[in-house]
């Protein structure tokens, strides 16, 4: 830890105004603005937290009474910057500021159909944005003229002022009122966009729906956002998907699930049939004794994997439709079936055999 007073070069019985001119001399050698060595600016923060430190009288007082040894963090430091400020004036950036700006990113919400998202698809979507301006083509002048330079700062954005403070004057520079900074003034504003280089318009704007796409996934279209101020980069687009459920299909990442309505007699003798799915005919086979809660699963016919080749499957799970209404012919025959076979009461199923075990053992096991 150095020593404040040796970091400053002065006595430990210095006066406020020695310690004063010290802190002067060496600001005037150590500053940033007129010193650009890296250790030099180590040095001026060290003799600015000593000078800081030991100009404070109350702050003086525990220093040399060995308090306030903790170190840069201290609280001296804290008032660095003000005492920066004051000598120097607010820093801040050089030469005149630009006039363009990135155009914002905008967010489009597009909703989709299950069957989009099998393949993927395109959709053409309308989007309120902005555009850059035809009549200036984002020069922001009106039609023949063009920015000349600010007569006030002559193109440098920013003036100059001399302040007297401690360390006698002090030169500190800030944005030119004249010209806002940007060192270019506009003599007439473009008419069409009132002098910002864009306007706002309706435009459409071709969104890819990648395959596998889910609820919420957003894509990133780069440069397809807002045009910026004063014909500035474009912002990006970004369309987030909502998938629209489907009355027949659910969906579980890749895989598709519906249920199927087998009638009785078609469960117990089995039977073909095609079915019109979300991408075409699917051709399923129910294997005669077939019970309620089995899957039947059609390979490659989901979804899409968004990353990859390849596709989810499909898994029909069977529920078994009981015949309400009988005719008296149909009764009598189911009768005479009953008196064939011996009696099979109703009885408890174990958790295995269960329906409601089965079902999800098939579908998601
Ligand atoms: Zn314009
Ligand atoms: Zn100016």
């Amino acid at each position: 830890m150095s020593d404040h007073y040796e970091v400053l070069g002065v006595a430990r019985d210095a006066s406020d105004s020695d310690i004063k001119k010290a802190y002067r001399k060496l600001a005037r050698e150590l500053h940033p603005d007129v010193n650009p060595d890296d250790s030099a600016a180590d040095r001026f923060k060290l003799v600015t937290h000593a000078y800081d430190v030991l100009s404070d009288p109350e702050q003086r007082r525990n220093y040399d009474m060995g308090g306030g040894q903790s170190g840069m963090g201290g609280f001296g430091f804290n008032n660095m910057s003000d005492i920066f400020d004051t000598f120097f004036g607010g820093g801040g950036q050089r030469g005149p500021r630009s006039r363009q700006e990135r155009g914002s990113d905008a967010l489009l919400r597009v909703d989709v159909d299950l069957v989009d998202v099998i393949f993927g698809d395109t959709r053409d979507v309308e989007v309120d944005t902005a555009v850059l301006c035809d009549t200036c083509e984002g020069s922001c002048c009106a039609p023949g003229v063009s920015v000349h330079t600010c007569d006030v700062c002559g193109g440098y954005g920013q003036v100059q002022r001399t302040v007297r403070s401690l360390l006698g004057n002090v030169v500190t520079s800030a944005p030119c009122g004249s010209c806002r900074g940007y060192g270019t003034v506009i003599p007439s504003p473009c008419p069409s966009c009132a002098g910002h280089g864009r306007v706002r318009a309706r435009k459409v704007v071709t969104v890819t729906v990648p395959k596998g796409i889910d609820n919420g996934m957003r894509v990133q279209m780069t440069g397809m956002g807002e045009v910026g101020e004063a014909g500035g980069p474009n912002g990006d687009l970004f369309v987030e998907f909502q998938v629209t459920p489907d009355e027949v299909f659910a969906r579980d990442r890749d895989d598709l699930f519906a249920t199927i309505d087998v009638d009785m007699v078609d469960a117990v003798k089995g039977t073909t049939v095609t079915l019109e799915a979300l991408d075409g005919p699917v051709e399923l086979t129910i294997k005669p004794g077939i019970q309620a809660g089995e899957v039947i699963t059609v390979p490659g016919r989901g979804v899409g994997h968004l990353r990859g080749n390849g596709r989810g499957d499909v898994k029909f799970g069977v529920q078994v439709v009981t015949p309400t209404k009988l005719s008296a012919k149909e009764s009598a025959i189911l009768e005479q079936f009953a008196a064939l076979r011996p009696p099979v009461a109703p009885r408890f199923a174990t958790h295995k055999q269960g329906l409601f075990t089965k079902l999800r053992d098939r579908l998601f096991g």
